[in-house]
């Protein structure tokens, strides 16, 4: 199976190149969706954080209190790297199942943290969706009810503009319209598609 992955920091871009992607019929597995998923009710993930936080960790409807766990692991940082290892080994475990199901020629692996999480190793090809800081904030504030500095908050959490360009194989500047993304989607598609042939 050949893996793409793709990443940027938060309103670079990515799901916007991935939709591209789709077009052509490419399967694109996102770890967003998949970390979204561990802690959904009955879950292993789930229980485990109950056991250790009590009562407190959970919702009313017993769902896992986010906005709780956050604060928690923001705070106390031993609990952010329990909480860590709980969640990378099972979220990595099911990235590789759902690239496996893949039917596409190629993978897409979409993940804001690919460098940062290592998920690097699991992909072929490192596509970095490129734009400056700025615009990434100005994007992020359009689309999203955050504040400025909840996103420069989000932005400190994640890797710099230039170390996630040190891992990139492939580069989109996002800095044009959208429309000017099409080409050179259309051009990584068809390089990805020669490149399986070799
Ligand atoms: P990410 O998935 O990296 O967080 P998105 O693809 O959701 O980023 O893009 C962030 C926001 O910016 C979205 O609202 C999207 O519609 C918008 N956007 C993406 N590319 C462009 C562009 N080239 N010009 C203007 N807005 C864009």
């Amino acid at each position: 199976m050949y893996v793409v992955g793709v990443t940027g920091g938060i309103g670079s871009g990515k799901t916007t190149v991935t939709n591209l992607f789709q077009t052509y019929g490419i399967d694109v597995v996102d770890a967003d969706v998949i970390a979204r998923g561990l802690f959904q009710l009955g879950s292993d993930a789930l229980q485990q954080v109950h056991e250790r936080f009590g009562d407190q960790a959970l919702l009313g409807t017993g769902e896992l209190n986010r906005a709780w766990l956050r604060a928690r692991v923001f705070e106390h940082p031993e609990d952010k790297v329990w909480l860590n290892q709980l969640t990378h080994p099972l979220i990595r475990e099911q990235i590789l199942a759902a690239l496996k199901q893949a039917q596409s020629p190629y993978v897409i692996l979409s993940a804001p943290l690919l460098v940062e999480n290592k998920l690097t190793e699991l992909c072929d090809r490192v596509l970095v969706v490129d734009i400056s800081e700025a615009l990434q904030v100005e994007r992020t504030l359009q689309r999203d009810s955050v504040s400025a500095q909840q996103v420069a908050a989000i932005m400190q959490a994640q890797a710099s503009r230039a170390e996630r360009l040190q891992a990139a194989d492939d580069v989109i500047d996002n800095s044009g319209t959208q429309d000017a993304l099409v080409e050179p989607v259309a051009r990584l598609h068809r390089f990805y598609l020669q490149q399986l042939e070799q």
